[in-house]
């Protein structure tokens, strides 16, 4: 059998699967890294502090400023309610997360992967606690090739609790966003919340454990689609972090520089940004699938820079068409200019005007709703006077934090007369008042009556907000009868 070690890299065959090399990332310092923490703590305080924020909807809603209340079917977002027969506004903001992800990338590459993305988050906050239990690169580099003994199991395990009591951190902050924070917070100390309670953080807790403390940038170069999408996205124009290997190559030490007979490249093959990259890519080799877009090689690779005294830039954000050109000896291309290309004009366009729209939905819906059912089975009953009665289920909605009265009438049907459930026939007319309670729907059954003779036809069902603030909605459906509509 052939010793892999001994047998040329070009003469080695192609394996389908590839081992992991653990990525033990060197800490690093600098103008990107302090954007990621900036970010990574904005990032995490909103995660974290939401659900604690509270605001109050008056005495028939629940105060929590963001809440899925999934038992009474609502979606809670500060002063919106969004009700289940309005989930296009929901799947107008899924939408638009969407889009905002293509904007992003179409002018800034991977940088949701690279500060934004939970994985990613997840993975510096434990790479980070790696370092405060293990030391930094080198050290953990140590550890992982030294036997197992009372200290490497002493570090591993404590290791392993800090990213337990964040994964389940991680896991209860999310259940919060699904009902009352701090009621949920004392049951669930006490032992008292619903069992689905503590499934769900068990389940949250082991899936963050094992992707963020042990899978980490296989989720992303394996298990997530987004960088395959990604890279259909990207073009010439698109900003990525790119070695400028026509600035570094050939590469070679300062020791090496001076004594060699050709000018070496600015890169002196220090290795820095293959150690500081989270996901262990060497960026020298061309833009890889495994690349973030984080940009601690930039920071990395500009410390070195200054160091040779040479200058920085030798990674960058940079477009490959500004690429070409400053290999041509043109200025490098204007981040200005690298981020507002039409490509991403069209995506801000398209995301603004879906924003838009759904910000005039908003501000035009009715805070009353009707929807009908008719009964199909039977289609009608004709009555003993030859007058024909079909009957509906009415669901009237009062969005609105207080009770009101509503008004249902019949629009066309001439001759119809209807009643609910819990009035005589006797009292039948064109309109029905209802109270609807504070943040309800009321189904009522509602039987209307016409006329014998009435053929098939549409018709409608109005209603009617009668306090001051007002406000109607209508709803059409179909009277059926013996006799049809002619055409
Ligand atoms: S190559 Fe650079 S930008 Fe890409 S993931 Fe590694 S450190 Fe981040
Ligand atoms: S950090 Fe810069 S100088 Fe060092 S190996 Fe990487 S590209 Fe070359």
């Amino acid at each position: 059998m052939l010793n892999p070690e001994t047998v040329p890299p070009e003469d080695r065959p192609i394996l389908l699967y590839e081992k992991r090399k653990s990525v033990f990332p060197k800490a690093i310092d600098g103008y990107y890294r302090r954007i990621k923490w900036a970010w990574m703590v904005l990032a995490l305080v909103v995660y974290y502090v939401t659900p604690w924020i509270r605001w109050d909807r008056g005495p028939y809603s629940p105060n929590q400023a963001v809440l899925i209340d999934l038992a009474h079917r609502r979606f809670y977002m500060f002063s919106i309610e969004i009700w289940p027969h309005e989930f296009y506004f929901v799947a107008g903001l899924l939408i638009m997360a969407g889009i905002g992800l293509f904007v992003i990338t179409s002018a800034v590459g991977r940088a949701w992967c690279g500060y934004s993305c939970p994985q990613t988050v997840w993975t510096d906050i434990f790479q980070h606690v790696d370092r405060l239990i293990d030391g930094d690169r080198n050290a953990q580099l140590k550890l992982q090739a030294a036997p197992w003994g009372p200290k490497k199991i002493a570090k591993r395990l404590s290791k392993w609790a800090i990213y337990l009591v964040i994964s389940s951190l991680t896991g209860g902050a999310f259940i919060a966003y699904f009902t009352d924070c701090p009621t949920l917070a004392r049951e669930y100390i006490s032992g008292e919340a619903a069992p689905i309670a503590y499934y769900t953080v068990a389940v949250l807790t082991a899936t963050t454990f094992i992707l963020g403390g042990f899978m980490r940038e296989q989720v992303c170069i394996y298990m997530c689609p987004w960088p395959r999408i990604q890279t259909a996205m990207l073009d010439e124009k698109s900003l990525i972090v790119t070695y400028k290997d026509w600035r570094g190559e050939p590469r070679g030490s300062v020791k090496e520089a001076k004594s060699s007979a050709t000018p070496l490249g600015d890169c002196v093959d220090c290795n820095q940004c293959v150690a500081v990259c989270p996901t262990g890519v060497d960026i020298r080799n061309g833009p890889d699938i495994g690349c973030i877009t984080c940009a601690l090689c930039i920071d990395a690779c500009d410390k070195v820079m200054e160091q040779v005294g040479r200058p920085r830039g030798l990674i960058d954000y940079a477009t490959l068409g500004g690429c070409e050109a400053e290999k041509a000896g043109q200025p490098p291309e204007s981040l200005k200019k690298a981020i507002l290309h039409p490509r991403t004009i069209v995506y801000f366009l398209i995301w603004s005007a879906v924003g838009l729209g759904l910000l005039f939905a908003l501000g035009v819906r009715t805070h009353i709703d009707i929807s009908v059912a008719k009964d199909r089975n039977p289609p009608y009953m004709l009555m003993s006077d030859g007058s024909v009665r079909n009957a509906y289920t009415v669901k009237l909605r009062n969005m609105e934090g207080r009770p009101r009265e509503m008004e249902i009438g019949l629009v066309g049907l001439d001759g119809a007369r209807m009643w609910s459930d819990d009035q005589s026939a006797a009292t039948a007319g064109r309109t029905l008042t209802r109270s609807v309670a504070a943040d309800q729907a009321d189904p009522v059954r509602v039987y209307v009556i016409a006329p014998p003779g009435t053929k098939s036809q549409d018709f409608t069902f109005s209603l009617r907000a009668l306090d001051k603030e007002g406000g109607s909605d209508s709803h059409e459906t179909h009277f059926d009868s013996p006799v049809e509509e002619t055409e």
